[in-house]
């Protein structure tokens, strides 16, 4: 029945990680849980049907390709330019910390230097799914710091396309098998590598930025929505395909520039839409996929070298995380987020420790421990995130607002929207911030208003802005899902507060109003009534003739 082996992996994944979706989700558990056990229990280690083990990771990978589309459509280059400060230094301080510790490790467990090098590299890099779904999930990615985590996965994921090609390059110096030399050794390698990123980024930002926009125009006026859906899927696999193969630069990072790219145009929200259920589907077997290649007898085997391999991951990494972002003078919120972002290990170690292996650098073993680090970490990385949601409430900042005890209105979000309103309020009535951000949190109370730091989203946070005596809430955040959610628990603490809510669409704000928003305004319906404002007065009607 070998030709039937696609769908049978197909039905088997996503079949099975329903079932244990739905059974972890019924004990309370996240549903990825049961995503890894399905693969587990379909995976070569356990009795009974195996599904295909060489087609299950190229489906995994579709997943990761679509996520990271996703991510791009939701970024642009200004954003990736504004982090590039912290996530630059941030993921290379990071990744030689964990390399450092990996060493140790190796160390310790009598493995060569060049072992440690791999087993150090491959616990430094964290999973794009892991972390985009534990950003998603939170709606955290268009926040600063959700971007600078994503700007930091994006650093680090250069990196680590510069670690596999370099790898063979230097195998025969740090102990390994040594391929052929190519020409120039291992300058020579590092070179080309360097010039095949730096011509995908030129060709993604020269070509790709002119073409792309034009095909989805074109497309769009056919009025063809089947069409449409089809060119954006197409585009954002033959991107990452063809910057894989043209370019040697991974899936990931193809597929992310192609999403970027895209953003830069107007149907880009449509996009993104389009892809969205294909996206989630494959992003399931990416975790199944994971699930089956995990050997668990190494737990019995070697339990504290798994355990080392897992402090590794989960404390080594995030203190340094931690620490670095201290020293960028970012707030504890940013610092915790991006900790707990980064505190697991996925796709990218699991080709680092093949590769490793396969050039004899790395002892089979090694990979067995990276695998359990893997799934222990993707398995303890949603309850990280549960500790972050209960502690930074407690770190909002400046405890209960004198105003929150009379009559006030409560404004979310001091940004461009925000700080306007604010300054407008000013004699018309007392207003209690709230900021999530702390440089902005501090800017707040630099101009005169009550601020309480912390993220809206949180009923406690709400709660203690004085919700309840509210007479209006202004919700000036950018995200109209967020901007949802706030107005829901804002009507569960109070139902007769006014809620004034920012949108961007026509569908924004049917939904914002729906769940209770008094008004909810489009942004560039705005612009031009400002626009209009400015325009010539109407001419005053000719007078009658006579
Ligand atoms: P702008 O898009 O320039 O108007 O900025 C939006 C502001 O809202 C930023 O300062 C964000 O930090 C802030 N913000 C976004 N989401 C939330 C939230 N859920 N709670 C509190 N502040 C938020």
């Amino acid at each position: 029945m070998h030709h039937t082996s696609l769908i049978a992996t197909i039905v088997a994944g996503l079949g099975l990680a329903f079932v244990f979706g739905a059974i972890a989700n019924r004990f309370k558990l996240p549903v990825l849980v049961g995503y890894l056990i399905a693969g587990v229990v379909v995976g070569p280690f356990t009795p009974g049907y195996v599904a295909d083990t060489e087609l299950a990771p190229q489906l995994a990978e579709i997943g990761v390709i679509l996520l990271m589309f996703g991510v791009g459509l939701h970024f642009s280059v200004k954003d990736l330019m504004a982090v590039r400060k912290i996530a630059i230094p941030g993921a290379v301080v990071q990744i030689l910390a964990a390399t450092v510790m990996g060493i140790g490790l190796a160390h310790l467990l009598g493995w060569s230097l060049g072992a440690g090098i791999v087993f150090g590299l491959a616990l430094s890099v964290a999973s794009t799914v892991v972390l985009l779904r534990a950003l998603q999930e939170r709606r955290l990615i268009e926040t600063d710091r959700g971007r600078i985590a994503v700007g930091w996965l994006i650093v680090e994921d250069l990196a680590m396309v510069l670690a596999l090609v370099l790898l063979p390059a230097v195998s025969g110096m740090l102990g390994g098998e040594a391929p052929p030399p190519g020409p120039g050794g291992v300058a020579g390698a590092f070179a080309i590598t360097i010039g095949k990123v730096v011509a995908f980024v030129a060709v993604m930002m020269i070509i790709g930025r002119r073409v792309i926009p034009w095909i989805l125009h074109r497309i769009a006026h056919t009025g063809s929505r089947e069409l449409f859906r089809l060119a954006v899927l197409a585009i954002a696999l033959g991107v990452a395909f063809g910057s894989a193969a043209l370019f040697g630069v991974s899936f990931a990072l193809g597929a992310f520039f192609a999403g970027m790219i895209m953003a830069e145009s107007e149907l880009s929200q449509q996009a993104a839409n389009e892809t969205l259920p294909l996206r989630d589907a494959f992003s399931v077997l990416f975790f199944v996929s994971i699930g089956m290649l995990f050997n668990w007898s190494v737990l019995l085997r070697e339990p504290l070298a798994v355990l080392a391999t897992l402090a590794i991951i989960v404390i080594g990494k995030s203190v340094a995380a931690y620490l670095i972002v201290l020293v960028f003078k970012r707030p504890q919120s940013v610092a915790l987020t991006i900790s707990a972002s980064l505190a697991q290990i996925g796709e990218f170690s699991f080709i680092l420790a093949g590769l490793g292996v396969s050039l004899k650098l790395l002892p089979p073993e090694g990979r067995d421990l990276i695998l359990a680090g893997a799934i222990l970490s993707i398995l303890i990385n949603p309850l990280l995130f549960r500790l972050l949601d209960k502690s930074l409430p407690k770190i909002a900042e400046g405890g209960t607002p004198v105003a929150a005890n009379q009559p006030h209105a409560v404004l979310v979000g001091y940004g461009r929207v925000g700080k306007a309103v604010a300054e407008g309020l000013k004699n018309r009535m007392l207003l209690v911030v709230i900021e999530d951000e702390g440089d902005r949190a501090a800017e707040v109370r630099e101009a005169g208003f009550e601020v309480l730091q912390g993220n809206a989203v949180r009923p406690e946070v709400l709660l203690q802005a004085g919700l309840a005596e509210a007479t209006h809430l202004f919700v000036a955040v950018p995200n109209p899902f967020e901007a949802a959610r706030i107005i829901e628990q804002a009507k569960a603490a109070n139902p007769k507060v006014k809620i004034i809510a920012r949108a961007y669409t026509d569908a924004d704000v049917d939904l914002l109003t729906q769940i209770g928003a008094t008004h909810a305004l489009i942004g560039e319906q705005e612009i031009a009534r400002g626009m209009l404002a400015l325009a010539p007065r109407p001419k005053p009607a000719p007078a009658p003739a006579h």
